[in-house]
């Protein structure tokens, strides 16, 4: 169980793709590609195309111990601000991306058929069409939009989290 992260799983697991998140849930201790590759059974290789992107991404870093013998030990390190970090701003730009797909107006409207106006209106026309004068009935006003509302709460729940 990773100690010091506290972003939550599914955010990291997102924001970095499945194979990095566990990597980076592994590594709560400095350790060797082929200890991470031999904890998690991934392929050396695989462990260490993700590392090199988690390094590019400034998210880990790579410590040198020289041993006595003259050898050196190459561990992994997390890095748990810059993860946090990266985790908090991945979350915003989805959220501020979904923000922006919602419709402009978040009230009711009402259409007859011939036109569509909003709650306001609809009221100063006695929910009867200025030009048709067919009655105005209320209809939803982004169907699409109810999955993105869901999405923004699981999203904003994540942040709250992390
Ligand atoms: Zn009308």
């Amino acid at each position: 169980m990773a100690k010091g992260i506290d972003v939550k799983d599914g955010a990291l697991c997102e924001a970095l793709g499945e194979d990095s998140a566990e990597i980076i849930r592994v590594i709560d201790a400095p350790m060797e590609d082929k200890d991470i590759s031999r904890e998690l059974d991934f392929e050396t290789s695989r462990v260490r195309s993700c590392l090199n992107e988690l390094l590019v991404k400034n998210l880990v870093q790579l410590n040198r111990k020289r041993l006595d013998t003259g050898y050196c030990h190459y561990r992994w390190v997390r890095r748990e601000d810059k993860i946090r970090e990266y985790v908090d701003t991945y979350v915003s730009k989805r959220i501020k991306k979904l923000n922006g797909m919602l419709p402009d107006s978040e009230d009711i409207v009402f259409e007859c058929g011939c036109s569509r106006i909003d709650y306001g209106r609809a009221i100063d026309q006695g929910f009867s069409c200025p030009d048709c004068g067919k009655t105005l009935k209320q209809i939803s006003s982004g169907k699409g939009s109810r999955k993105i509302k869901s999405e923004l709460k699981r999203l904003e729940s994540l942040r709250n989290a992390s």
